[in-house]
């Protein structure tokens, strides 16, 4: 199938956003090169990461998709954009640990590689401006990020689900799943809520299961060299063991 890009409605830290010319439930988001940490006051990008970015999402929301997790993906176009539904995007990201690590391991003193008897789910109020909360379940519905509380535990329960896929996704790969987060948006048409967004290196905590070695963004974070080998790295092992399967 033939998609036009339309104008641009948006452009991200991560992406763009266009328009699909004659589908006005579509759109299309074209993965940067650009690479940004600590809401984008450290900034930095190489070669080929959009197409990285778009390949290991694909796989993943095709994997995820076999495991009766329906996301947004339509279809691939190109080397470095998806079509995907165009929804309203819920201002929630949903975290879930494993492992301890970040921002919680910092929070409570815990040392980082702590395991955790079962995973942990957290919300933060995607709000650049405030540098993304971590908030309650009582504020995320006086921020009204979902209608109910019912909608808040469906988010958990669906990113639960996501975790069981994305751990299984990895290991088969020799990646230890720490940490993640997602994206949810509502679909105008019957107002269900729907997997959206990526699921990357940029968005998951990814451990080398034979060397500890980090395998994601927080190469960059904290400066430990090889960002784009270690993204390629991910890739490749995914496309190898994936590509023919999902
Ligand atoms: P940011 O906005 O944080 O800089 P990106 O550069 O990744 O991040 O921008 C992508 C934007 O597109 C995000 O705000 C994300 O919430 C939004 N988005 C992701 N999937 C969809 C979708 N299916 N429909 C509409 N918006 C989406
Ligand atoms: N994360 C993300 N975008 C954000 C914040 C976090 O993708 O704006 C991911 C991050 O890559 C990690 C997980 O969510 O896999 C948990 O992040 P944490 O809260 O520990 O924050 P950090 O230490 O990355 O600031």
């Amino acid at each position: 199938m033939d998609y036009r890009r339309g104008e641009m409605i948006y452009e991200g830290k991560a992406k763009r956003l266009y328009r699909v010319q004659d589908h006005p439930e579509w759109i299309l988001q074209e993965f940067k090169d650009s690479l940004t940490a600590f809401n984008a006051l450290k900034k930095g990008e190489f070669e080929n990461k959009g197409r990285i970015n778009r390949d290991i999402t694909s796989l993943v929301f095709r994997f995820l998709k076999g495991k009766g997790i329906p996301s947004h993906r339509v279809a691939d176009v190109g080397a470095n954009e998806m079509v995907t539904e165009k929804l309203e995007m819920l201002k929630v990201e949903v975290v879930v640990r494993n492992v301890l690590a970040g921002s919680t391991a910092k929070k409570f003193a815990i040392e980082e590689g702590t395991p955790l008897e079962k995973p942990l789910t957290e919300f933060y109020y995607k709000e650049d401006k405030l540098a993304d909360p971590f908030i309650s379940d009582e504020q995320a519905l006086m921020l009204k990020v979902v209608n109910t509380q019912g909608e808040l535990d469906q988010l958990k329960r669906l990113a639960l689900e996501v975790n069981k896929g994305l751990i299984e996704f990895f290991e088969s790969v020799g990646l230890k799943l720490v940490d993640f987060k997602i994206e949810f948006g509502r679909r105008a048409s019957d107002g269900a809520i729907v997997l959206a967004d990526e699921i990357t290196p940029d968005s998951c905590r990814l451990w080398d299961k034979k060397t500890g070695e980090k395998m994601d963004k927080d190469r960059f974070r904290r400066d430990l060299g090889n960002v784009k080998e270690t993204y390629e790295e991910v890739c490749e092992r995914l496309r190898q063991t994936w590509e023919k399967k999902v």
